[in-house]
């Protein structure tokens, strides 16, 4: 499958490098925020695209913490060498989705309206609906 566009981004110390693949230009992919008090912590801001695919590339595994809290339904990826939050991963239905923060991707100005989100009343199968119709629906991980 090909797509238009291409997004290059890492961790700090690169021991997680990614890209993302989607049709839309950064126009069109608004940054998101979550209330959440895990992503107030980090700021993260975050793109998605469900026709869109995200590719993973991990050089040290045993340096990549999956952190869950919460309804513990998706693995906040951390790098554990240089602490940046790269991406949520949340399987469904045997399929992997994501949402990426966009800190990973400073060359990149994603724009539109940015959009703050809190997700404090949805319950177990609200929030995997919502993921399942939004998050970037391809995902692969890599061992680099
Ligand atoms: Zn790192």
């Amino acid at each position: 499958m090909t797509y238009k566009h291409a997004y290059n981004g890492s961790c700090h110390c690169e021991n997680i490098t990614l890209t993302f693949r989607s049709d839309k230009p950064v126009h069109e992919l608004p940054p998101r925020e979550c209330s959440c008090s895990f992503c107030q912590r980090h700021k993260g801001k975050y793109i998605s695209d469900p026709d869109g695919c995200l590719e993973l590339n991990i050089k040290d595994n045993d340096l990549v913490n999956r952190y869950r809290f919460g309804h513990k339904t998706a693995d906040f990826i951390i790098c554990k060498n240089c602490g940046v939050f790269v991406a949520s991963l949340c399987d469904i239905d045997g399929n992997t989705h994501a949402v990426l923060n966009i800190r990973t991707m400073p060359d990149y100005e994603f724009s539109g309206t940015p959009v703050t989100n809190n997700y404090g009343a949805e319950d177990k199968g609200d929030r995997l609906a919502r993921r399942a119709k939004n998050w970037i629906g391809r995902v692969v991980i890599n061992s680099i």
